[in-house]
């Protein structure tokens, strides 16, 4: 195959994003539900969950190879480090956020929100002010596929922001299935997908002074399959995830071009030294694509 085949160039400026010679490796195949992938720079690796095997899973670019990292999960989804470097893992089984300290040792993070057990915390994020964002729509308790059949408590499916301090606050509140999210450069904008509705929604809001989400708009509606996971680049461009491959979107949210994956895309993540390198977890299998943009 030619590098042409595996881009789509919807608007000319999507040229500039990728390179010329490139092919999108297959680095992994054999999971039944591949998504949520971090970046470890120390380590070089990506660790990424296989949800319904029931384990995480890490790909060392060293060397080249995928091995389990750990299992069982409580089928662990989303992931990403905070800025200390420390792994924040969001679980649908035990239904709770977690973090992995430098000694090994684990914190429950997020577990219950008024008394009440959360849903299956699905997506993370963390800022530069100690702040932790994570979505927690209901695909961990609606069947035992990907966690284990449970009502949700809440009653809602809900989008939290957890301070530094430990305070627990619902901050986007009338969505669906609040599933991928991430956060401008500046952490002026906290970008959030809807999967609930059809078409799948990707949202932006403003971050007011208090640190609270407003004017919510819709940023961009998926035009294949499903939006999840999703990425900003250096320059200001989302990368996110969809049905036929990794859409990426300008500031305006408008599709500029595609990578084209035969699977079904659930979420991406930036990586390698540089951080010009896109993983792609999608579905069965983990790919990886150089580009001429950092993460
Ligand atoms: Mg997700």
């Amino acid at each position: 195959m030619r590098y042409t085949d595996w881009f789509e160039i919807v608007d000319p400026a999507f040229k500039s994003l990728i390179l010329p010679n490139v092919h999108v490796d297959l680095l992994y195949t054999g999971g039944r539900w591949l998504e949520g992938p971090v970046y470890v720079p120390a380590a070089r690796h990506l660790l990424f969950s296989d949800i319904p095997n029931n384990r995480v899973l890490r790909y060392d670019e060293a060397n080249d190879t995928v091995a389990i990292f750990e299992t069982p999960s409580n089928f662990a989804n989303g992931h990403t480090l905070d800025r200390e470097g420390r792994v924040i893992s969001c679980e649908h089984l035990t239904r709770r956020v977690t973090r992995r300290e430098h000694d090994g040792s684990l914190t429950v993070l997020a577990d219950r929100f008024g008394g009440k057990r959360l849903n299956s915390p699905n997506d993370v994020v963390a800022d530069s002010k100690g702040n932790i964002w994570f979505t927690d729509p209901t695909y961990g308790i609606s069947t035992p596929y990907e966690g284990s059949l449970a009502k949700s408590e809440i009653a809602s499916s809900n989008v939290y922001r957890l301070d530094r301090n430990g305070n627990l606050e619902a901050i986007v509140t009338d969505l669906k299935q609040p599933n991928g999210l991430t956060l401008s450069r500046d952490e002026q904008t906290l970008f959030v997908v809807d999967s609930g509705v059809q078409p799948a929604r990707l949202l932006a809001y403003v971050i007011d002074p208090e640190g609270k989400p407003k004017n919510d708009r819709v940023f961009s509606e998926c035009t294949s399959g499903m939006y999840d996971g999703l990425r900003v680049d250096s320059a200001g461009h989302i990368w996110t995830s969809a049905g036929d491959g990794v859409h990426c979107l300008d500031h305006k949210g408008q599709l500029i071009g595609k990578i084209l994956i035969a699977e079904t895309v659930s979420n991406v993540c930036f990586g390698g030294p540089e951080r010009n390198r896109l993983y792609i977890t999608a579905t069965r299998s983990l790919f990886a694509v150089y580009l001429n943009v950092t993460g």
